[in-house]
Order: structure tokens, then C-alpha cells, then sequence
């Protein structure tokens, strides 16, 4: 466990996040925030742990646009921003929810941050996944929502943005323990729909699933990646970066993710923190 780069990486998401948050309006287009968002977090010093998610309305996470993406945040859009950086591959993952323009939706974002926030106040060494999650699913039951039932928080290590621990956002009785050492992210998301989320198509985001007997194309990109998930837009340097993604996924090397996203109608919000337990203390890195 190296401290002082999960806090360098969490600052850095931070200051990112609030960075992205503002350049979210009417009329700008993903391309650009996402664009510059991840440039943010190279030019101080970190990388992007993954691709910038841009999640609108019933998508809950996986979007993030292509070059020449022609998709641009509409009044009224409900935009979950999720990202992080990585400093020598120690995470951070945060993300909160911006409503473009309009309030309609500010209940049910507000019962995020606070699921979160309830979350936090209740955290301490040993403590049990399903406890987390009780709080969670509490807080956003008593402002009228339903949790996500099938989207968690996760353990993090090096170079592995899911490590071995789900944490529910509901009590889903659960004993896993948290012990120190441990990096995790908690990530409440809430809706009006039921709670549960569906794949859709491919979000552009894909992650190296088998590792042995790279080359070429697939070696030189493993190397800036490792196993972390990368944009198709990163790969834009080979003229047929799309094709050989493609091909990549056909031959079980890649995994292409893809959105994950409530019935039509529904809307969805999240937000999420980074921490790191040590001994008897949680820090959030992201905060
Ligand atoms: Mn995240
Ligand atoms: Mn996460």
C-alpha cells in the first residue's frame, strides 16, 4: 500500500471532477469535456485511471464518446461524470451528477451524496459490506428512491480498478469485512425506476482481459494501459485502431463494456468517493 500516491491520485481526482462539473453546460459537446478533463489530470502530473464516463438520464455508467462523437449535454440532461487518475497505478475513482440547466432532479441527486455521506459516517475497520450498504439503500429509501441493486463499489489495488470486494448498495447480508490495509471506492447510484440496470451497447471503453503473447498493435497498448480500462479515442494514433479493437475483443484479449442503463424512462444519479483504511483511519482521498 502506498499512501502518499492513493492521496496524490485522490487529490487529483478531486480537483478533476470539479473541473469537469463546470464545463458541463448546454450546447458543449462530450468530446470536449472528456477531452479536457483527462488532459487535466496528465498535466498534473497523474493519468486517467479509465476513460471519463459521461452517463446521461437512464444510463447509469460506460458511456464515453468517440472521436468525432456528435453527442452535446441538452437542458434538462441529468450527466453522471465519473473518472480518476492514477499516479504509478494507485486509483482514485469519484464521480458525482450534474443536472443541465434545470432543478427537477436535485431530490434525487441529493440522496446520493447523502447515501454517501451517511456511508462514510458509519465506516470503521472491520466493518461489514452489507452494512455500507443498509445505509445506502436507508437514505435513499426515505427520500422516495430505489438504490441500484446491481451496481457496487469495489475494492481497488494496483492497476486493478475492481479488486476482490463488491460493496451493494443495499443490505444484501453480506459478512465481508473491510480490514485494513484497503483502498475501495463507495459508489451509491439511485433512481425512480425499480433499481436494476440492463447492458446496452458497447460505451467505447474497453480493458485487456488475457495478457499473454501480445504484439504489435495490442503489445504497444498494454503498455500504456496495462490492465486498466482505455478509451477507443487513445488508440486513434493507428488509422485502424477501430478495426483492430474489434478484433481484439473477437480473439477474448479485450473486453469491450458495455453502457449499463435503467428502463427509458427513468432517471439515475450517482455519486462516489475514494478511501483508504489504515489501521483506525479512513481517509477519502477524493474529497
Ligand atoms: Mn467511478
Ligand atoms: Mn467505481
Amino acid at each position: 500500500m502506498d499512501l502518499k500516491k492513493y492521496i496524490e491520485a485522490g487529490k487529483i481526482g478531486k480537483e478533476a471532477r470539479e473541473y469537469g462539473a463546470e464545463l458541463i453546460k448546454e450546447n458543449v459537446s462530450y468530446y470536449e469535456v472528456a477531452e479536457k478533463v483527462e488532459k487535466y489530470i496528465i498535466d498534473a502530473g497523474a493519468f486517467p485511471s479509465f476513460p471519463v464516463n459521461l452517463s446521461r438520464n437512464n444510463i447509469a455508467a460506460h458511456y464515453t464518446p468517440v472521436k468525432g462523437d456528435n453527442m452535446y449535454f441538452r437542458r434538462g440532461d441529468v450527466i453522471k461524470l465519473d473518472l480518476g487518475a492514477h499516479v504509478d497505478g494507485y486509483i482514485s475513482d469519484t464521480a458525482l451528477t450534474v443536472e443541465v440547466g434545470t432543478n427537477k432532479w436535485e431530490n434525487l441527486i441529493d440522496a446520493t451524496r447523502e447515501a454517501l455521506n451517511n456511508a462514510i459516517k458509519t465506516l470503521r475497520p472491520g466493518i461489514t459490506v452489507s452494512e455500507i450498504g443498509r445505509v445506502i439503500e436507508d437514505t435513499i429509501k426515505s427520500s422516495g428512491y430505489n438504490p441500484i441493486y446491481n451496481l457496487t463499489g469495489h475494492g481497488l489495488a494496483r492497476y486493478d480498478l475492481h479488486h476482490r470486494i463488491s460493496i451493494p448498495n443495499y443490505d444484501d447480508g453480506s459478512v465481508t469485512r473491510i480490514e485494513p490495509p484497503m483502498a475501495f471506492a463507495i459508489e451509491p447510484f439511485a433512481t425512480d425506476g425499480r433499481g436494476y440496470v440492463k447492458n446496452g451497447k458497447g460505451g467505447n471503453i474497453y480493458m485487456f482481459i488475457r495478457t499473454e503473447n501480445l504484439k504489435g498493435f495490442y503489445l504497444d497498448i498494454f503498455k500504456k494501459f496495462r490492465t486498466l480500462p482505455f478509451a477507443a479515442r487513445w488508440c486513434a494514433d493507428n488509422p485502424d485502431y477501430i478495426a483492430i479493437l474489434g478484433k481484439g475483443v473477437k480473439m477474448g484479449m479485450l473486453h469491450h463494456f458495455p453502457i449499463l442503463k435503467e428502463k427509458k424512462k427513468f432517471m439515475v444519479a450517482q455519486t462516489e468517493h475514494t478511501f483508504v483504511m489504515t489501521g483506525d483511519e479512513v481517509i477519502v482521498t477524493t474529497r
